[in-house]
């Protein structure tokens, strides 16, 4: 199957081809000619299977057709994060690039008036994170009743996020008969009920999870100590073969305190997590994506659905304590036929944590053994022991108040799933926690964009 079989624009094929795909993936396949049919859809589908072309090259195609009307866009994508939102834009931009269709993105942490602006014009595509999309529309900035065509990303995680009422209320604004595209990597109860509630007679596409099927991840456990993690990991970035890394932590603490480390021993490392705004998140994944550093240490959140070609290794260097968790980090490798390698280190803490990875994943982890003295822990961890009682070389620095007050990042204890719906009302409103003041550099160009001008 080649992407001219798929009933897309000459012009589109042309920029797919200098993006440089020979064949479209499998959901491409099977979403592109029902999306240009317009039907509607549901894709079951991870961040790394190629989704995201899967809905941007048939909406360009059908955006192709029809004029923009001040305040009213034709179309919108609704993704959780603000860093998703950009990577959306920036496809947009790569294959729109024959086409002239106008885009804005609407996020937080940016200020209002540049994006009222661009509403103000008109555009074609509205790319969008709830909350922010629910204030201009509370404030009368935006009229939803010319959208035509609705793209629900990354449903799941908009669930964990607790977007779902907003979104419920965003979908009872658009016009009835529009064409709506629905993205998830699982279905749980919640979605199917918003699926079944807003979709009409979709067509459904499912993918296989990269973490249960894609062999071109290799995975690990390390089991270590909680005191020798750093130790543990210099050895591995030593002895493996590490194009870019990218190193996962449960908490921002740890990740500012990782890096801090991975600098002085001399490594080009960089840090991305919740408490920094938007514009120093940007700055940094750039650093990363253009090679000026080569490990990036992260959170969860911050991280979610980041795309950087060639990432070679994932460190979980916290195990993550959610499982979904666990999927979405090691897909941040072996993207699109790549090989890649994931290491997840294990503390006598985490034995919970990993059955239920192990379950979720259906595979048994390969445990290895690292460094000499990386042997599974026989005895408490030393943070446990009384701080007299430990050896000299394991003695840390007593933690700040602000560290002994540290609280995970951006996700507490895994909670059961029957409770998702309930914290949905709870939780914050836009992404990674981070206030919408927080944009402080020049409002970049992917802000209102408009394509093949
Ligand atoms: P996504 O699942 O949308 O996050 O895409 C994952 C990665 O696959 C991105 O880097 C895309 O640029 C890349 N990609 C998308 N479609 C294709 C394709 N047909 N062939 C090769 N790579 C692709």
């Amino acid at each position: 199957m080649s992407f001219a079989d798929l009933g897309l624009s000459d012009e589109l094929l042309r920029a797919v081809t200098e993006a440089g795909y020979s064949e479209p993936t499998p959901i491409q396949a099977s979403a592109i000619p029902s999306v240009l049919m317009m039907r509607d859809l549901i894709g079951i589908a991870q961040t790394g299977t190629g989704k995201t072309a899967s809905f941007v090259l048939p909406m360009i195609d059908i955006l192709a057709q029809g004029r923009t009307r001040a305040l009213m866009p034709r179309s919108l994508i609704l993704e959780p994060t603000r860093e998703l939102a950009a990577q959306v834009a920036e496809n947009f931009e790569k294959y729109g690039q024959y086409h002239k269709l106008s885009m804005a993105l609407l996020i937080g942490g940016v200020q209002m008036g540049d994006q009222v602006k661009a509403l103000e014009k008109g555009v074609d595509v509205l790319i969008a994170t709830p909350g922010r999309l629910m204030d201009l529309f509370e404030r009368g900035k935006i009229l939803l009743t010319g959208c035509e065509l609705l793209v629900i990303d990354e449903a799941d995680r908009m669930l964990d996020m607790g977007f779902i009422p907003d979104i419920e209320t965003i979908c009872s604004k658009l016009p009835k008969t529009r064409q709506t595209l629905l993205f998830s990597a699982t279905m749980p109860p919640p979605i199917k009920k918003l699926a079944d509630k807003f979709l009409s007679n979709p067509k459904t596409i499912e993918v296989a999870r990269p973490a249960t099927t894609n062999t071109n991840i290799t995975q690990r456990l390390v089991p270590t100590r909680a005191d020798r993690k750093r130790e543990v990991l210099r050895s591995l970035l030593q002895s493996e073969e590490i194009h870019t890394a990218i190193i996962f932590c449960n908490r921002k603490t740890t990740v500012r305190e990782l890096n801090k480390s991975l600098r002085s021993h001399g490594y080009a490392s960089g840090e991305i997590h919740g408490d920094m705004d938007q514009s120093a998140r940007i700055a940094e994944l750039d650093r990363f994506k253009r090679g000026d550093i080569n490990i990036l240490v992260a959170s969860d959140v911050a991280a979610r659905g980041l795309d950087v070609k060639g990432v070679s290794h994932v460190f979980n260097f916290d195990a993550p304590w959610h499982p979904d968790d666990y999927v979405h980090r090691i897909g941040r490798t072996g993207r699109a036929g790549a090989k890649g390698s994931a290491f997840t280190f294990v503390t006598s803490e985490d034995a919970e944590n990993i059955a239920n990875i192990e379950k979720l994943t259906g595979q048994t982890i390969e445990r290895v053994t690292v460094g000499e003295r990386a042997e599974p822990p026989a005895e408490a961890p030393a943070a446990e022991r009384p701080r007299r009682e430990r050896k000299r070389s394991e003695r840390r620095p007593a933690p700040t108040p602000a560290e002994a007050e540290a609280k995970p990042v951006e996700r507490a204890a895994p909670p059961p799933r029957a409770k998702e719906e309930r914290r949905d009302r709870r939780r914050h409103r836009d992404d990674d926690g981070a206030d919408d003041g927080g944009w402080n550099g020049p409002i970049p160009a992917f802000l209102e964009v408009t394509l093949g001008r």
